[in-house]
């Protein structure tokens, strides 16, 4: 029998995901490195009048990562990553949601975190980045213009706009994190992307509520791609078979999502900058500051017992730990079984016959 390539052995597509799943990103809607790629793409693809603008697609890049480690120590961060349409009562038009968060709140007789507040954020920020840019302050232009990056591409990823947003609802645990982290990972590069042309948003809220209205509609797609991957699989979703079907079935709609994000996100800063006047830009700063542009607190944990390392680094520490151990296991047992078969074939073999001289 012909050897499998050890690429494509199970328990190597494994590890590997594993170590990916090592980086920054875990918890997120689009990996670190996506999120990284498509505010990469967005700044380089405002209009031409704007140009001076896509040099700051290099420093604002790493930014528009932060918001989901400032989940870590801030408890009011993770509200702003996500927005559950399929929470309204049947027959609400989501469209005429208050433009005010707590008369929206007040209105659905919800809690932020049982909704989530992307849109409301989005809008926000894209006033907060424009008023910036006005001012001649282009450090909190930057600033506010990763997060928001980071908002529009969560709010962009099907599983952030849906009630059943793990699969909790449909038997189909751990969906979340196999397409976000492991699939999107390993198969998307971001060479992939393709924006159309930015333009001018009359109306960033509604343009908001629209994206989250396309992702709750696509997530029900990507759940039922999942449910036909792990058929296909035998119910083994950490196989090769597993993810080899479902990027089959999804590429093409993941490519497109993508590059859709990245596309909203420039007619954002786009859209900004027009408000704001159209004013000069400068040159870009080498690198903004990791610490919220809410609550001011690190990508670090800043509060740990003397002695300990940050919860962030203690997660990274034992995923790491988690990692090499689950090595060594593979070596030792391939070891052991290896060992125990020659046993057993010395024990059952005859003797050999004597070798005619
Ligand atoms: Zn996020």
């Amino acid at each position: 029998m012909k050897p499998r390539p050890l690429l494509f052995f199970p328990a190597t597509l494994v590890l590997a995901l594993a170590l990916l799943l090592a980086l920054p990103g875990r918890a997120s809607a689009w990996s670190g490195q996506q999120h990284l790629q498509i505010t990469r793409a967005a700044g380089k693809n405002v209009p031409d009048e704007m140009a001076d603008f896509r040099a700051f697609s290099w420093p604002m890049a790493y930014p528009s990562v932060y918001p989901d480690l400032w989940k870590n120590d801030d408890g009011t961060e993770g509200v702003r990553h996500y927005f559950e349409p399929d929470r309204l009562r049947r027959g609400f038009d989501l469209m005429s949601l208050p433009r005010d968060l707590d008369e929206a709140m007040a209105t659905l007789s919800l809690r932020p975190d049982e909704i989530g507040t992307a849109p409301w954020a989005i809008a926000a920020l894209t006033r907060q980045m424009s008023e910036a840019m006005r001012t001649n302050d282009w450090m909190w232009a930057a600033r506010t213009g990763a997060t928001l990056a980071h908002y529009v591409g969560d709010l962009h990823m099907p599983l952030h706009a849906t009630r059943n947003f793990n699969g909790q609802e449909s038997g189909q645990n751990g969906v979340h994190s196999r397409i976000e982290s492991d699939l999107i990972r390993s198969f998307f590069h971001s060479e992939m992307i393709r924006c159309e042309p930015a333009v001018y948003l009359e109306d960033p809220f509604l343009a908001a509520l629209g994206w989250a209205r396309d992702s709750q509609q696509l997530s029900l797609k990507w759940l039922r791609s999942d449910f036909e991957a792990t058929r296909a699989a035998g119910r083994h979703v950490d196989t090769e078979d597993y993810y080899l079907t479902l990027w089959n079935l999804l590429e093409d709609s993941i490519v497109r999502r993508i590059s859709v994000t990245a596309t909203d996100i420039s007619s954002l800063f786009y859209t900004a900058w027009v408000d704001a006047g159209r004013p000069p830009i400068p040159e870009p700063f080498e690198e903004l500051p990791p610490y919220s542009i809410f609550s001011g607190v690190d990508i670090q944990a800043p509060e740990t017992t003397p002695g300990q390392p940050p919860q962030t680094q203690r997660t990274y520490d034992y995923m790491i730990l988690g990692f090499f151990l689950g090595i060594l296991a593979l070596v030792f047992g391939s070891v052991a079984v290896r060992a125990f078969a020659r046993l057993r074939r010395q024990k059952h073999s005859p003797l050999p016959p004597a070798s005619p001289r």
